[in-house]
């Protein structure tokens, strides 16, 4: 059985003295739900901080380790200048701003990346020594996205997913962080990257292609053989815990006793979160004195319950933001309040689960604003709560849950004169439309509960974990290569069908710089020695440069990807003409002009638009313009719009390398056959190889090739091989 292995920033517990004595208090939360629903599970782990600070007192640290080792909790000690630097420092300072598109209170300091670096490496350590090869790591939040990568350097098969709990913000806000690509890194070294919504994905994904160059297909990235996922999961909450909670005699008895205190019949508009300047306070406390100012009515008749919860005091920004609040409090109290009346009740604390529970049940309205928040909890919460459907729930449209609770008044927090609107709808709404949003939400979040949430991160890691063992089934085994070779000796007649640039050249920037260096001609003329063989260089570059770099080092050639070939001299494939260049290297040369890095490359037959150099994010933009005009334009002119490698080539339709080498597919009977290549021109010659051929496709994407290899290394020192065999 798996043993499963959490990783979080924090473990789920409170430490204190008492006398001479630690005590625990274990808390509950949406991921010790998670941990526990794996009742089938033998073995579980937490590794985390226990919230303490390490005075460097080892019994002190024993004792603890021996109180948490009943919860099968792990502790990892920071010490002051870890949490300084680490927590306080990159993850609260520069992360945590950065990803809440609070870029100017951002800070960018070394030392607190080396820190942070130093304690994902200690958390490492941890897991290394609880990890098996079979183990399950399931890594949480944006404290510790070094950690997959630097588990993946030494346990290069285990299973490990990521969850981010906040958002994941837009490339351009996540480039500003100087070491952004060893994030990106860090990041890809799970199996399965997971967040709350699919805009977090996009974002991601977009910094992955922008900072890496690498791009994905339906969410999968490929790096080298292995491939990674990125996913939606709407973290849940547990449903059922909180709907029947309110059930309780404890919490029935905390009801009556708020409903005392407050006396009166009121609305009570209760808003609940940390004050974290994401969460959008004083703008809710304007709106509040925008409805107030226009809706007298109301006076007297509401009370605002405005929860603060206490967090990050030792942050500048946090200490500023509670003055704020608390001078907007106190401003528009003295402005609306009357003897007997206060509109505003604010309540700088935490509450415990009954408390809380009390205080969901007793409110009309939940009035939840955050400028930006990767998902809220609270707001789902009290959705679960309330039972009898009747309460409506504010909520802006920045926060991950607005995604999914659509029913609810959904607003800009920024805008204060629709954000006041919106409490006076929800004070009116009618209670049939109460209960019938509230019903088709609770159904929606008792579905997709902290278990569902759960199992589907599970499931989807299992699943990746089976295309990667799919990827690995094709690649060229050392077994694989000595069949290959054994069949080789076999032969008497051979043919070697061989792309040159990503095959058996590297790209380069500038393709004229790619002729054929030692290794390669070596191996050429060593296969070429042998009688028994005969080389085809099958390349998409023009027929000059092939004669010249190649023509005395292969028995025949395909230029411009198909349209000629060379058996002794060269000949198009049929009759062809060009009269169409001119119009098609204007719309060309247009892209040229408005592509930094891109250009033009004319050949006899064909012209083609080069896009290496160019901005990843940008070309795919112009890729998907070029095909669109080109489709157009080429309608009725018998052309083709080929895409290869960061290459869009037009020529005539129904010319590729696979109707090229047909010419001596066709001619000869061969016992031997071995094409390689590494783009989707290729594709065309494994199409039209027979069934006997070996076929390999250099990297590790979609491809009708039998095997795979993972780049031109390997491809050369599979021909080397076979070339110093036949010598
Ligand atoms: N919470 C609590 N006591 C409080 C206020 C909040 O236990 O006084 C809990 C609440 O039940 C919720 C979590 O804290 O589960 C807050 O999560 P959310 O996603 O709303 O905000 P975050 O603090 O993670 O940004």
């Amino acid at each position: 059985m798996n043993k499963i292995i959490f990783v979080s920033n924090r473990l789920p517990v409170t430490i204190n003295r008492k006398n001479a004595h630690m005590e625990v208090k274990a808390s509950s939360g949406g991921l010790v739900t998670a941990l526990s629903s794996f009742e089938k599970m033998a073995k579980k782990v937490w590794i985390g901080w226990p919230g303490v600070i390490d005075r460097r007192n080892k019994a002190e640290a024993e004792e603890i380790k021996e109180l948490l080792h009943e919860y099968d909790y792990k502790p990892i000690f920071l010490n002051r200048k870890q949490i300084k630097e680490y927590y306080d420092g990159f993850c609260n300072e520069t992360i945590w701003p950065l990803f809440h598109y609070f870029v100017q209170y951002g800070i960018y300091e070394k030392r607190f990346w080396d820190t942070y670096k130093t304690v994902n490496q200690k958390f490492c350590e941890a897991v290394l020594k609880e990890a098996e090869p079979d183990s399950i790591i399931w890594i949480h939040d944006y404290h510790l996205m070094l950690l997959p990568n630097m588990i993946r350097q030494r346990m290069p098969d285990v299973k490990i997913g990521f969850f981010l709990h906040i958002p994941f913000p837009s490339s351009e806000i996540f480039r500003l962080i100087p070491w952004c690509k060893e994030i990106i890194d860090g990041l890809l070294g799970a199996d399965l990257v997971g967040f709350h919504t699919f805009d977090y994905v996009r974002h991601f994904a977009e910094s992955v292609r922008r900072i890496l160059g690498i791009e994905h297909t339906l969410g999968q990235f490929t790096l080298g053989s292995r491939a990674v996922r990125v996913d939606t999961f709407p973290m849940g909450i547990d449903f059922q815990k909180f709907s029947k909670a309110p059930l309780e005699a404890v919490v029935k008895n905390k009801i009556t006793e708020l409903k005392r205190e407050i006396g009166g019949d009121y609305k009570i508009i209760l808003s609940i979160d940390r004050l974290d300047y994401t969460k959008g306070i004083p703008n809710r406390l304007n709106a509040i004195e925008h409805f107030l100012d226009k809706n007298p009515k109301y006076k007297q008749k509401v009370i605002f319950i405005v929860v603060a919860v206490p967090s990050r005091t030792q942050v500048e920004h946090y200490k500023i933001l509670k003055e704020k609040v608390e001078y907007l409090t106190g401003k528009i109290n003295g402005k609306h309040g009357s003897i007997g009346w206060t509109p505003i009740w604010y309540l700088y604390r935490s509450f415990e689960f009954h408390d809380l529970i009390a205080l969901y049940s007793i409110a009309d309205i939940l009035f939840i604003t955050p400028i930006r928040d990767g998902m809220n909890l609270v707001a789902k919460e009290y959705v679960a709560v309330k039972n009898d459907g009747n309460g409506v729930l504010i909520l802006g449209e920045m926060a991950g849950t607005a995604k999914e609770l659509g029913e609810a008044i959904i607003i800009n927090p920024n805008d204060i004169e629709k954000t006041a609107n919106a409490l006076k709808k929800a004070l009116e709404m009618h209670i049939n439309d109460k209960v019938a949003r509230m019903r088709s939400m609770q159904k929606r979040l008792k579905r997709y509960d902290i278990k569902k949430w759960t199992n589907d991160f599970m499931d989807r890691l299992g699943q990746i974990k089976d295309v990667q063992k799919h990827i690995k089934s094709k690649v060229l085994s050392v077994q694989g290569k000595n069949n290959l070779i054994k069949d080789y000796s076999k032969a008497s007649k051979r043919l070697f069908l061989l792309d040159y640039d990503g095959t058996l050249m590297p790209f380069n920037e500038n393709p004229a710089n790619v002729k054929p260096d030692k290794e390669v001609t070596e191996i050429l003329r060593n296969l070429n020695k042998d009688n028994r063989n005969t080389t085809i260089i099958v390349s998409g570059r023009d027929k000059e440069t092939l004669e010249s770099w190649l023509g005395h080092l292969s028995h025949g050639m395909v230029a411009e990807h198909g349209v000629w070939i060379k058996n002794g001299s060269w000949k198009t494939i049929e009759k062809l003409d060009n009269i169409w260049k001119d119009e098609i290297r204007s719309i060309l040369e247009i892209f040229v002009d408005r592509t930094p890095g891109s250009f033009l490359e004319e050949k006899e037959f064909s012209l083609v638009w080069h896009y290496r150099k160019v901005d990843p994010s940008l070309a795919s933009v112009r890729v998907g313009e070029l095909k669109y005009i080109l489709i157009h334009a080429t309608a009725n002119l018998n052309l083709g719009v080929l895409e290869g490698n960061k290459v869009v080539e037009i020529k005539n339709t129904g010319i590729n390398k696979g109707r090229a080498v047909r010419h001596w597919l066709d001619n000869e009977d061969w016992d031997f056959i071995l094409s390689v290549g590494d783009d989707w021109t290729d594709e065309d010659v494994f199409e039209e190889l027979p069934k006997s051929a070996y076929s390999i496709k250099i990297g590790f994407g979609a491809s009708k090739a039998l095997y795979k290899l993972d780049s031109y290394k390997e491809a050369r020192e599979l021909l080397k091989r076979i070339s110093l065999y036949s010598y």
